[in-house]
């Protein structure tokens, strides 16, 4: 076509700041491990792509796999394009046209793979940067973004859980701080995140000292936070993750006596002045279940609802493995006893991959490691499976999700019956 200028579009794979150019689904979410088998679903991964409606559109993915890999690319369930990664792990470009009759403004773009590849409980079958979309034109498809935000709070997302080699259980293979917090910076484009070690093994030859200057170096107020964090892993009263809004000096673990049980952390965490919130993750397991008897809404606002653990929602979800879980103690009966709870995502990986299968979205008016503390404490958060979807619950433009408030009966009357 004469005269019409060839545009480029470049979106960042599951940047939440990308303006929503970018929805990725089911990365990583929707397994199941039953009999000891993993059932995985067939697409992987859905992208949804502005395409320049009935042009040719030239797309060209950054793409890796761990191992060699054949990636297919399909719309609407029609094969497009197959890839052969033969790199494992090198970042590689892989390009192919959309038809004019398939590109179809907002388009969406599945992707499926070949080898399954478990590494550690999570499937890192293939990972994607940015996506680069060419085609003649200049007005590309916008998208229906929801409604400015009327609370004044920015939306953070970040991995609450994660676990590098200064936790025994996994050593090298899950990285180093450095590693894990680039790739969630760089990789995923998250604004925050929890290195989460057991605090057992950082106690010993100054490893909480020096894990907190990394975290310190990482961490830029407005840009990406590190919280400083431990895991406080006790098999009679279920796993918590403590975070903190300062690198303290003291930490606490489940084998010292001054701090074996829920209530005599929460009493140690206050004798020492410190602004903490502590977390409890996978309560629904059978091997560490969380019995929800030891519960103090202030030190203990919010549960972590999904993981590569899967999800605890209720006993018998999708997302469960059910031969490991026990019914009576999931995130609903724990709500159903009357507990007001927060929700919370993080990846609990031991594989260098965070991000995977849990994130928190939170709503913060600080950006910042107490900003983000406070948004969790106030409940302005919620869960997912590791795909930054953008989840807004506003009443009156006053109140928002985890908010609480009593109703003056007499405020409604005449207008529903109650
Ligand atoms: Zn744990
Ligand atoms: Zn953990």
């Amino acid at each position: 076509m004469k005269g019409v200028k060839m545009g480029k579009k470049v979106i960042v794979v599951g940047d939440p700041k990308s303006d929503g150019d970018c929805i990725l689904y089911g990365f990583s979410a929707g397994w199941t491990r039953e009999r000891m088998t993993f059932r995985l679903g067939n697409v992987l991964a859905a992208v949804r792509l502005p395409l320049m409606p009935d042009q040719e559109n030239r797309i060209t993915w950054r793409i890796k796999a761990p191992v060699r890999q054949r990636v297919h690319f399909r719309i609407g369930g029609k094969e497009l394009y197959c890839a052969s990664l033969s790199q494992p792990d090198r970042w590689e470009a892989v390009s192919f046209k959309v038809p004019p009759e398939r590109s179809r403004g907002w388009t969406e773009v599945q992707l499926a793979c070949d080898n399954f590849v478990l590494q550690s409980r999570t499937e890192a079958c293939f990972a994607l940067a940015e996506v680069v979309i060419e085609a003649e034109g200049e007005k590309w498809p916008e998208l229906a973004r929801p409604k400015a935000d009327t609370t004044g709070m920015q939306l953070l997302f970040g991995d609450l859980h994660i676990h590098t080699r200064l936790s025994w259980c996994g050593g090298e293979r899950n990285g180093t701080p450095e590693e894990n917090l680039r790739f969630c910076k760089e990789v995923r484009h998250h604004d925050f995140a929890a290195v989460t070690d057991h605090a057992e093994h950082l106690v010993k030859d100054k490893t909480w000292e020096g894990l907190c200057k990394v975290l310190d170096s990482f961490n830029e107020e407005g840009k990406f936070v590190t919280i400083p964090a431990y895991e406080w892993t006790s098999d009679l009263y279920g796993h918590r993750n403590v975070y903190l809004a300062e690198p303290y000096e003291r930490i606490f673990h489940c084998m010292d006596p001054t701090s074996s049980s829920p209530p005599k952390l929460w009493a140690s965490l206050e004798e020492e002045g410190q602004n903490a919130i502590t977390i409890p993750h996978h309560p629904i397991r059978r091997e560490f279940p969380m019995r929800w008897d030891e519960h103090d809404p202030k030190w203990q606002p919010a549960v972590e609802m999904c993981s590569i653990w899967g999800s605890s929602e209720y006993y018998g979800n999708e997302l469960q493995e059910i031969a490991y879980s026990e019914p009576g103690i999931s995130v609903r009966d724990a709500l159903t006893k009357g507990l007001r709870l927060g929700f919370v995502g993080g990846s609990d990986g031991h594989d260098r991959v965070p991000g995977t299968g849990g994130l928190t979205g939170a709503f913060v008016q600080e950006f910042s490691r107490r900003g983000i503390l406070e948004a969790i404490r106030s409940r302005h958060c919620y869960a997912t499976t590791g795909v930054p979807i953008r989840l807004y619950v506003i009443l009156n433009n006053r109140l928002m999700m985890g908010d609480e408030w009593e109703i003056n009966q007499y405020q409604f009357e005449g207008l529903y019956p109650l």
